[in-house]
């Protein structure tokens, strides 16, 4: 009784904060303060519990994809999402009182625990959550049929992937299209609802509740990613300069115009994001990189379990404990024969402490070698963080949490495979060129459409682009942005943004610019802490406990400090830069206007 009177008292007060109602002298706590304090503590004691159901039960749904797990997963999302916004709204009482600075941050990242706010009215969030799991099932199952033969986005990815054979690759760029039109209105309902979400939350559209993230003002945020691009931008155009060139030779100019956009089906990827699958097209004469790390894994019979305990081992090198028992017991490796599973990799943590797991159908490649050192980056973060509270338990920023991983993937060079015992010698300099522009070919290639996808949803959460124009905004960005055009006129119900798993999956995108950028970044001061003088892309970082330990401390702050902070911590900068990105492929960047001396770039 007496305490609900406290309770009731202290709200009020809550009400009409007082300026000075930070805690001061450690003995009189402004009734505002304790009352924001007591809020936080049930929040986070509430959250832990709904996490770890809400991640069993999509980790069950996504190894064993049924229709009832479908259901439960459905159901689990609602009652999270609603969580969540409950604690949101009540939250907002707070808004603007002079809370000490631990207790402020807290009450912002509880908007990071959320993507796609439903509204304070029951029907539609429950309609909401119906609408998000159908449009991630709908990509799910999407399929290409044909005469009676269908093909699955794996099937399809693999002839985009290896097909020189032109109009087969348009066959599968425009069949797997055709998936995307009937998520159309349920996209557009889902954008309506979502949007009164996060107006109840105080925020203009879903656009800006994601912008708002990132520890400066959401138009400060906007500006920083132009910044970055234009940055990078000359080295992009070079790359795309060379490729356009290259591609014309091998498709004839009439299909890649030497002047004009590149046509979107002949980049080797289904959304001509990464290019380094038509390597093959674009080397140079010499282009032997020396050896080629999937014949090795295949000669050395490496299976997928050989693979994650090696990426393990580059961790363990660093002075990170090794993963618990349960990691091996539990995590799924290889795609099952007798079960549908969600094979996209990802990473796990299902109790925010040691349960930690990947899910990944294991490919024995050099991809997928990579692949495994991304997906444990994010293993080893969230283990690094586990005894922050709970809102801090995450990466300082989303892009931090996608780069740590691929930082590490950056030292996989040849002398770190000699060094494992995987080749008996590290080609020499000469060899750097064909290195170099393989990786190009993903990282640079990548960072217009990292750019790009989150710019046209901000368009469309915003209205600025109305559902009429959804597909012409889309195609206009990729044609600014990547230089890139569809290779067909596009059907009057075409919905080609729908054909990207994270427009329908509603993951938001622009972790994963940042993560290109940060990685180098990262990469740059761990080789300089390390003593390392040559070029860049040379450097690893295996085995040297002292610049781990630094990596260890970044990455045990979690979400504790903004994020300048933290970057600050380990790099000695407090912004984004682009320029170890640049250092890193200079050589190439040499070699690829030496390519393009008598070229017209630019489109
Ligand atoms: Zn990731």
């Amino acid at each position: 009784m007496s305490r609900n009177l406290l309770l009731g008292l202290v709200a009020l007060a809550a009400l009409h904060p007082s300026p000075g109602s930070a805690a001061g002298d450690g003995q009189v706590v402004a009734p505002g303060v304790a009352e924001a304090q007591a809020f936080i503590d049930e929040a986070e004691a509430q959250l832990a519990q709904a996490r770890e159901l809400w991640n069993r039960t999509l980790w069950v749904k996504q190894n064993f994809i049924t229709f009832d797990t479908d259901l439960l997963a459905a159901n689990a999302t609602e009652n999270y999402n609603n969580l969540i916004v409950g604690l949101l709204g009540r939250a907002k009482a707070y808004d603007g009182m002079d809370l000490p600075g631990e207790l402020a941050r807290k009450l912002e990242l509880l908007k990071r625990q959320i993507d796609v706010p439903p509204p304070d009215d029951p029907a539609k969030s429950a309609e909401l959550a119906r609408l998000t799991t159908e449009l991630d099932s709908m990509y799910g199952q999407g399929e290409y049929c044909q005469d009676g033969k269908c093909r699955d986005l794996e099937e399809l990815s693999e002839l985009m992937r290896s097909s020189r054979n032109e109009a087969a690759l348009l066959d599968a760029w425009t069949g797997w299209h055709s998936i995307a039109p009937p998520m159309k209105d349920k996209y557009v309902r889902m954008v309506t609802i979502a949007n009164e979400g996060a107006r109840d939350l105080g925020f203009a559209d879903v656009g800006s509740f994601w912008q708002s993230r990132y520890d400066m003002p959401p138009a400060d945020f906007v500006a920083e990613t132009d910044r970055l691009w234009n940055e990078v931008k000359p080295l992009y155009q070079a790359l795309h300069c060379h490729v356009r060139a290259k591609l014309g030779e091998a498709y004839g100019t009439d299909v890649v115009p030497p002047a004009g956009p590149i046509p979107a089906h002949l980049l080797g990827n289904m959304w001509a994001q990464e290019w380094g699958n038509i390597y093959d097209l674009v080397a140079p004469e010499d282009a032997d990189q020396g050896y080629d790390l999937t014949e090795i894994l295949e000669a050395r019979k490496f299976d997928a379990e050989g693979i994650v305990r090696t990426a393990e081992g580059f961790f363990t090198s660093l002075g990170f404990s090794p993963l618990p028992e349960t990691f091996w017991q539990r995590s799924l490796l290889t795609k099952p024969e007798d079960r549908e599973v969600v094979c996209h990799a990802s990473a796990w943590d299902l109790d925010d402490q040691e349960d930690l797991r990947i899910k990944m159908c294991v490919r024995i490649n050099e991809e997928d070698f990579r692949t495994a050192h991304h997906e444990l980056g994010h293993n080893f973060y969230f283990r690094a963080y586990k005894d922050q509270p709970l809102l801090f338990r995450d990466g300082a920023n989303d892009g931090f949490h996608e780069a740590i991983g691929d930082t590490i993937a950056l030292s996989i060079t040849p002398e770190y495979l000699v060094r494992i015992g995987l080749l008996d010698q590290a080609p020499d300099a000469s060899r750097d060129t064909g290195l170099l522009l393989r990786q190009a070919l993903d990282g640079v290639a990548f960072l217009p459409f990292g750019l790009l996808v989150d710019r046209w949803r901000w368009q469309v959460f915003s209205g600025e682009a109305g559902p009429t124009e959804y597909n012409a905004t889309w195609w206009q960005l990729r044609e600014d942005y990547q230089g890139i055009k569809a290779p067909v006129a596009r059907p009057p119900d075409a919905f080609d943004p729908g054909a990207k798993y994270h427009i329908p999956g509603n993951v938001p995108y622009m972790r994963y610019f940042l993560a290109r950028i940060l990685q180098y970044q990262f990469h740059q001061a761990a080789c300089a802490q390390a003593g390392f003088e040559g070029p860049l892309h040379r450097c690893s970082i295996y085995d040297d406990k002292e610049v781990g330990q630094g990596l260890q401390a970044m990455l045990a702050m979690g979400a504790s400090r903004p994020w300048p902070e933290v970057l600050q911590a380990f790099t000695g900068t407090d912004r984004l830069d682009a320029t170890a990105l640049l250092a890193y492929f200079a050589p190439l960047k040499t070699w690829l206007d030496e390519q393009n001396r008598d070229r017209q770039c630019g489109w």
